[in-house]
């Protein structure tokens, strides 16, 4: 239980037990990006710890102590380095979420944080912004916009926010149940997503036909909202809750055998619903049993196999691995056999490939600058590859990446890994993802 007076109350504070795992050996300090940007022992994953146990111990909640848990990407490179074991995943949720309850944060971050979760959960007003950005992009005025450095002035996160926002293309609405090509070897369930679906629509088509292709049917329910994740993230326990809930209930009644996800972040958090609905007598076994058939699709293709044919694509590709892919979920081997098996496709690997690229939900948005450092710093690595492409699994990272090569003005192409996969499997073009 912690300490009366502390900063935590006793529901769910970070678990006493988990902080007396880490032993302050230190390993994790090069792999945490916040400690290589500034060398400060608190903005580590050990001295965040540190202070998780000063809190438990009667330590009231200080605005400072907050500003070092704020400024963690959540990337997860500390769980992957760490010897001993240590839960840093689990302690930094239960922090947040006991953050979010105790701390009073600035008007203005208030007032961002409430625009970011007023929009970003919500698809269908997502796709309501795709009309006027579109129209903006179309004629230009968001380049203008940038040049006169207004909106930087006036709140660098709504600016960082303008920059990161991909080109539109066309939407590519899916039917509801897409029949498999040949014999069908498996029904699955597809995650259309938040940003996903608005802003890189053609993630989600190409998702379907590479399923489709290699034997699946392809069940997308209408009635699927947002997985949680961002709310997760960020403390926001019994928003992030609801919308587990909701989604369960969409994919529990259409008879899928797996739930494949494509956006890396998305996948992470819903694997973890047994967690997040462990006290919900309602909820608990049925979150248990969806988190068991969530798969990243680079996951269920390789465990499928793969049966339909690949055309050649010669092309070099730089892969980056997205922190809730690699570090969360551990997948890193099966997006990198199923690329390098088109024939043509040479992969290069990025130096430094544990260093988040600076993307990590909203933290780009609301911690600009050292987003900006570490996408620029993943920008140099990823144009000392020489590769002409650049391929990742999450749609935070293709925004951030791609915002951070063009400031780097190295011009190059940025795909999803499925639509590689699909652009071979249709046989079509290198030029598909070469930069006009
Ligand atoms: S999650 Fe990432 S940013 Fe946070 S402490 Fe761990 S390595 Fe550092
Ligand atoms: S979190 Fe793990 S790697 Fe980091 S100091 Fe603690 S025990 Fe060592």
């Amino acid at each position: 239980m912690p300490a009366p007076g502390g900063a935590f109350d006793d529901h769910n504070p970070p678990d006493a037990a988990l902080i007396g795992d880490c032993v302050h050996c230190g390993f994790c300090l090069p792999t945490c990006p916040t400690y290589v940007l500034w060398g400060e022992e608190m903005d580590s994953p050990r001295g965040r710890i540190y202070l998780m146990k000063e809190g438990l111990e009667g330590e009231p909640m200080s605005d400072s102590m907050v500003s070092h848990w704020d400024a963690c990407l959540g990337c997860m490179a500390c769980v992957t380095a760490c010897p001993s074991g240590v839960q840093y995943d689990t302690l930094i949720e239960q922090t947040r979420a006991q953050v979010e309850r105790h701390h009073e944060r600035s008007p203005k971050d208030r007032a961002l944080r409430g625009l970011i979760f007023s929009l970003f959960p919500h698809p269908k007003r997502l796709r309501l912004l795709r009309g006027p950005l579109r129209a903006l992009q179309a004629t230009g005025l968001d380049r203008a916009m940038r040049r006169t450095g207004l909106l930087e002035r006036l709140s660098p996160q709504l600016a960082a926010m303008e920059s990161l926002a991909p080109r539109l293309g066309r939407p590519e609405p899916l039917p509801p149940y897409i029949h498999a090509s040949g014999e069908r070897r498996a029904v699955v369930g597809l995650l259309t997503g938040c940003v996903q679906g608005a802003f890189f629509p053609g993630v989600n088509s190409a998702t379907a036909r590479v399923l489709q292709a290699e034997g699946c049917d392809v069940v997308v329910p209408a009635s699927q909202g947002c997985c949680g994740a961002l709310s997760v993230h960020n403390g926001r326990e019994e928003e992030a809750q609801g919308f587990a809930r909701r989604l369960v209930d969409s994919f529990e009644s259409s008879g899928v055998e797996r739930v494949v996800v494509n956006a890396a972040g998305c996948g992470s958090t819903m694997k973890e619903y047994a967690d997040l609905l462990a006290d919900d007598p309602a909820y608990a076994a049925r979150a248990r049993a969806f988190a068991e058939k969530v798969r990243d699709v680079s996951e269920i293709l390789d465990e499928l196999g793969t049966v339909a044919p690949r055309h050649p694509l010669d092309m070099t590709i730089a892969y980056h691995d997205a922190c809730h892919l690699a570090h969360a979920q551990g997948v890193r081997a099966q997006p990198r056999r199923l690329l390098e098996a088109i024939p043509g496709l040479s992969l290069k690997e990025i130096a430094e490939p544990e260093l988040c690229c600076g993307s990590a939900g909203i933290y780009n948005i609301v911690n600009p600058e050292p987003a900006r450092e570490l996408g620029d710093r993943k920008a140099a690595n990823i144009v000392a590859t020489g590769a002409q492409v650049l391929v990742t699994a999450n749609p935070g990272c293709l925004m951030q990446v791609t915002s951070a090569i063009q400031r780097s003005g190295h011009p190059m192409g940025m795909a999803h890994t499925i639509e590689v996969l699909d652009a071979s499997i249709r046989g079509a073009p290198v030029s598909t993802f070469l930069p006009a």
